[in-house]
């Protein structure tokens, strides 16, 4: 009903009204006043108002709620965590070539880099805001592999090599480092093996806690062990003690990190797959809330600084039972390979935009609970977060 029309309409209305109305209604025969005229385009906007509103809210004003995010700037008031640079850990691969700058083809834009090649590739990421990186090592010189994972924390293996370089030429950069045998044994798999193929837990567990105590004296800030054996957070935190320099390494646990299809273009940078079976003994099934949630205990109890949940988008319950378990820890999400080759692949097949999509899943992953992301996307946020 257009307004004119609802004015005409209320007229005829009132011509027809008896009792009061008819009473305060001039006599027959006078003339309309413009006072007449006012008082019903009054009350015919009184009424256009009251219909609108009842069309639109049914029931409790509390439905209005366009008025809360209508603009740009209020938008971003409704996150809980807002993505910042630092919120950021970007994963590098790090070989024992000589000259390596090797694109990993399952994982657009990502390289395998020897020493040699870190700190022409770093310097326009650090200038650029890059906070933190996480280093992972590719072993590539034939022989290096061994049942025991000899070369992890060789002191002129990639990793130390990388971090001293880091210390030295980025001081401000912090530094985490993997923790894992996989890249390192001949079998793949992430410990020492016993004779029927499963993990030696206690074998493993020594060895790979005397290969994150390693990595601190090093330089590492942080070291974030990845195998998933049983006690390797306790034997970790009570040797960086042994040492003296649990005061200065941020123990990280991948507390809740499960097996799946999601790590095909990682184990191919990193050359980490396993050379038989897999890795559902040691890493969790997807379906296990209620174990990650133990493991996440567990690891608080053992005394991990951070604990990281592994894949991010597919476990953004597991992240939020992270943020309601260990509420005065920071949790860490991984968005790994997969998830991200995936988001390029779709992104190419015209399916949504590149860079809306990183978006959209690492703020999801920030509204699930966590507040450091470790993510390949990092180098295009450092642009995209100064726009
Ligand atoms: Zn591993």
């Amino acid at each position: 009903m257009s307004f004119s029309s609802l004015v005409q309409d209320l007229s005829i209305r009132d011509s027809n009204n008896s009792g009061n109305a008819a009473a305060r209604r001039p006599p027959p025969g006078s003339i309309s006043t413009v006072d007449d005229r006012r008082s019903q385009i009054s009350r015919a906007m009184s009424y256009a108002s009251t219909t609108a509103t009842s069309v639109s809210i049914s029931g409790d004003i509390s439905s209005q709620l366009h008025g809360g995010y209508f603009h740009p700037l209020a938008r971003t008031w409704q996150a809980e965590r807002q993505l910042t640079k630092s919120m950021l850990i970007y994963p590098l691969f790090i070989t024992d070539g000589d000259d390596d700058m090797i694109l990993v083809p399952s994982l657009p834009g990502q390289h395998q880099l020897s020493v040699s090649r870190l700190t022409s590739f770093l310097e326009p990421l650090v200038h650029k805001g890059l906070r933190s990186v996480i280093l992972f090592g590719v072993p590539m010189k034939a022989g290096t592999k061994d049942a025991l994972g000899t070369a992890a924390d060789d002191p002129e293996g990639p990793v130390i090599q990388a971090i001293r370089l880091i210390r030295r030429r980025f001081p401000q950069l912090y530094i985490c480092t993997d923790v894992c045998l996989c890249e390192y044994t001949s079998h793949g798999h992430c410990g020492i093996l016993r004779d029927d193929g499963s993990l030696n837990n206690q074998l493993s567990v020594d060895r790979i806690s005397d290969v994150a105590v390693a990595y601190a004296k090093a330089g590492a800030h942080c070291v974030a062990p990845s195998d998933m054996n049983d006690g390797r957070i306790r034997a970790i935190k009570l040797k960086l003690i042994e040492e003296g320099i649990a005061h200065k390494t941020t123990l990280m646990s991948y507390s809740a990190k499960f097996s799946g299809c999601l790590y095909g273009p990682f184990r191919e940078a990193a050359g980490s797959a396993p050379s038989f079976g897999d890795r559902k003994c040691y890493q969790l099934p997807p379906s296990g809330r209620g174990l990650a949630r133990r493991a996440i205990i567990r690891d608080v109890g053992e005394g991990a600084d951070i604990l990281m949940v592994k894949p991010a988008g597919q476990y953004l319950d597991i992240i939020s039972d992270a943020k309601e378990l260990a509420k005065d820890l920071p949790i860490a999400a991984y968005q790994v390979s997969g998830e991200y080759s995936m988001i390029y692949a779709a992104a190419k097949a015209g399916v949504f935009d590149l860079k809306a999509m990183a978006f959209e899943s690492t703020e999801s992953i920030l509204r699930a609970g966590a507040t450091i992301v470790v993510s390949y996307f990092t180098p295009q946020f450092l642009d995209w977060l100064d726009n």
